[in-house]
């Protein structure tokens, strides 16, 4: 039996998303023709505005509606201080804590030789530059307690170490409460918190 064009080419859209393989894929076509045109719209609105409307801050890489972003013009915040980590979605994890009140760096990424992604690949050299532009006094390293998570932290405190304008500043790691291999988005706040309160020197 041929399939439809326009069910064939939704399924292999949705096959592109990470975990989705193809039996899910054609679950979630053939479930989209149940629902009203004008949910699809809406929901093809919504995709397609995805990109259009957001922004990466030129600052902090975080992805926001404004360059510079909303938590790096905030006043009100610690500016001496910046939380490394690899995504966005690690940003909200922490904002949901409450408990931290510093700057951000996304990297968007780890370093993983694996998959060809290099210190080049994520923003690790705008954090350099904003080190060394600006004044700095700490950076938590919160990368994942994975492999690629902690090459990741190394290569970075070794080129921080190496800024000899700053040798002031203090590097810290997240502490103990975060599993070996674990993902920082879904770690609870209360965890997230104490490994927070927990860095140490690095
Ligand atoms: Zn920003």
């Amino acid at each position: 039996m041929r399939i439809p064009r326009a069910i064939s080419v939704l399924v292999d859209s949705f096959q592109k998303l990470p975990g989705i393989g193809p039996k899910s894929a054609q679950r979630l076509t053939y479930y989209l023709l149940h629902v009203p045109q004008i949910e699809l719209d809406n929901f093809s609105d919504a995709v397609s505005h995805l990109k259009k409307d957001t922004i990466l801050c030129s600052t902090c890489r975080n992805v926001g509606e404004s360059d510079p972003c909303l938590i790096c013009t905030d006043l009100s915040r610690d500016t001496l201080t910046i939380l490394v980590v690899e995504q966005p979605l690690d940003v909200l994890a922490f904002e949901k804590t409450g408990k931290y009140k510093g700057l951000y760096h996304v990297l968007h990424g780890a370093i993983n030789p694996l998959e060809n992604i290099g210190p080049d690949e994520i923003f690790i050299k705008d954090l350099l530059d904003r080190v060394r532009d600006r004044d700095v006094r700490e950076i938590i390293i919160a990368t994942n307690p994975t492999m690629e998570g902690e090459a990741t932290s190394m290569y970075i405190t070794k080129q921080l170490k190496s800024l000899s304008q700053i040798s002031n500043l203090k590097i810290t790691r997240l502490g103990m409460g975060i599993p070996t291999g674990a993902d920082l988005e879904y770690a609870d706040e209360v965890t997230l918190s104490q490994a927070l309160q927990g860095r140490r020197d690095i």
